[in-house]
């Protein structure tokens, strides 16, 4: 039988009956491996009433308290991070030590919230006037939500629950359908480490449940990672309703490579940041951007041997460096998009397409491939493909590479390579990019930085995580108290100042 994967609410798994079943397959095999059950909008009203009850005495408790559970998820989370491994591959498809770094960097947020207490102190300004003092203090709003994506299933929501539990809210998880088994995983961890039941959901669905987000009047803030017509339709309807919302969306990163960069150290960062978890990164370089055509040809004489050998395979495999991608479709638009290249004019140097794994040919597999010669006006440049597809752009000079990049539409993630602090420090300066790498293709920031894009790669002020997460998780309270009463200064009719 068919397992169904349910919601997680008020403290336990919900086995519902009725409703609509979606398929959730192992892409590497590409049979069906579960069905997940879409909720209604009336389930996911019924537990926003049931978030709302838990967030009071949740919100009331010391923060130092709320702390502690999350110390004891982070143990939890370290002693059970090969089975939440294990359950990221079966549904995604990723190796299974990409899988354990999806779930060590997912940590570092949960490491970052076992220091709330600290970030949550607030401010405090003694005498403003006579025997009057101010203090601000950020509370808790109330229930808050999250919307993910499929490519990291137990790093993303973990960039948005572990802070918004320590800052005192309750939080609902809507995952990807493609693969939700393993948030269920992580709020069975969540009760094991004390949390309250109630204080922590998981409801399953599709577009219908997010629409019940976005209008749900009790959910103050919503936190959404996807694509970027998602996110941006997510803040509109969001804000609408009058909620915050932080909707972080797709990226198209380049990679500068400075006729001084260092060719082994840029080869061996183009191919893990082009390639690892088959391009399904957010922050995945997509856009090589060789400088000069001298760099250019020997980028392509480099590149070519490496790509075309670069081993493909289920997680199963121990000598596969990528595995398959999320779902058929996603493969056969991976495919057109290469075919709309080589139509628009560009040089495919490697061609990924028709791979066949053995023992796993039905699985959503597809080779790593290599563009030479693309031009900005192309499909495969203009489009986020989110596959195992370098497309390089060669230019001229330093000034071409930044005007190519400040024209599209992304500024999620970039990274230069070059041995020449001058024109490092220059674009970190000037560049038009959220997140910037120097000899570092991945930049994603440590737990106690903030990540965000700039552009149409993030709708909304605040970036998620780290401390611009404690902004967006509590509002402030500001007071003004005048000790000892009994002053007379008799009724003033002017506006209150400092005199
Ligand atoms: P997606 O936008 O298809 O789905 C994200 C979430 O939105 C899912 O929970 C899905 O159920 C929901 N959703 C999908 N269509 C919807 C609709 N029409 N209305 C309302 N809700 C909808 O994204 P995906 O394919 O799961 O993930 C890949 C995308 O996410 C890529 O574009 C990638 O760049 C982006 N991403 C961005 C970041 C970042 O930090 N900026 C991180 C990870 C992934």
């Amino acid at each position: 039988m068919t397992n169904i994967i349910g919601n997680h609410v008020g403290g336990s798994r919900v086995s519902q009956t009725g409703g609509t079943l979606q398929d959730v397959f192992n892409p590497s095999t590409g049979e069906v491996s579960a069905q997940v059950r879409l909720s209604s909008s009336k389930e996911l009203d019924d537990v926003v009433q049931v978030a709302s009850e838990a967030a009071v005495a949740w919100g009331a408790t010391p923060p130092a308290k709320r702390a502690q559970v999350m110390y004891r998820f982070k143990r939890l989370l370290e002693d059970n991070a090969d089975k939440i491994a294990s359950s990221i591959s079966s549904e995604h498809g990723k190796t299974h030590d990409d899988a354990l770094g999806e779930v060590a960097r997912g940590m570092e947020a949960v490491e970052f919230s076992c220091g709330i207490p600290h970030l949550l102190k607030g401010t405090f300004s003694e005498q403003v006037a006579t025997s009057i003092d101010v203090y601000s203090i950020p509370q808790s709003l109330g229930v808050v939500a999250g919307i993910t994506p499929f490519n990291f299933p137990a790093m993303v929501p973990m960039w948005m629950f572990p802070n918004a539990l320590a800052c005192g809210n309750a939080f609902i998880l809507k995952p990807s359908e493609r693969d939700p088994s393993v948030t269920l995983i992580l709020a069975d961890l969540l009760k094991e480490a004390g949390l309250p039941d109630g204080v922590f959901s998981v409801v399953q669905g599709d577009k219908v449940v997010v629409d019940a987000i976005l209008d749900n009047p009790e959910i103050k803030a919503v936190s959404f990672v996807g694509s970027t017509p998602v996110a941006e339709y997510i803040y509109t309807r969001g804000a609408a309703n009058g909620k915050r919302v932080q909707a972080l969306g797709g990226a198209k990163n380049h990679m500068i490579i400075m006729p001084d960069a260092d060719m082994d150290q840029v080869v061996d960062a183009l191919m893990g940041a082009g390639y690892g978890s088959a391009g399904e990164r957010c922050m995945a370089i997509s856009v090589p951007v060789p400088v000069g055509e001298k760099v250019a040809d020997e980028l392509m004489d480099r590149m070519v041997p490496l790509v075309e050998k670069l081993p493909v395979g289920p997680p199963s495999d121990p000598n596969a460096a990528m595995g398959p991608v999320i779902t058929k479709q996603s493969l056969e638009r991976i495919t057109s998009l290469l075919q709309s290249g080589v139509d628009q004019g560009a040089k495919l140097m490697v061609d990924g397409r028709g791979l066949k794994v053995p023992r796993h040919e039905k699985g959503f597999f597809i080779g790593a491939s290599l563009f030479d010669q693309v031009t900005p006006e192309m499909d495969i440049y203009k489009e986020e493909i989110f596959g195992p597809v370098l497309s390089t752009v060669r230019v001229a000079d330093y000034e071409a590479a930044i005007k190519l990049i400040h024209n599209n539409q992304y500024a999620n993630g970039v990274a230069i390579f070059t041995r020449d602090g001058d024109a490092a420090r220059d674009f970190v300066n000037r560049i038009q990019v959220g997140m910037v790498g120097i000899n570092v293709p991945i930049p994603v920031p440590v737990g106690y930085h903030s990540f965000g894009g700039w552009k149409k790669s993030l709708f909304g002020s605040h970036h998620i995580y780290g401390p611009d997460t404690i902004h967006f998780y509590t509002r402030l309270k500001a007071v003004t108290s005048r000790w000892p009463t009994g002053i007379k200064a008799g009724a003033q009719f002017n506006f209150p100042t400092m005199s």
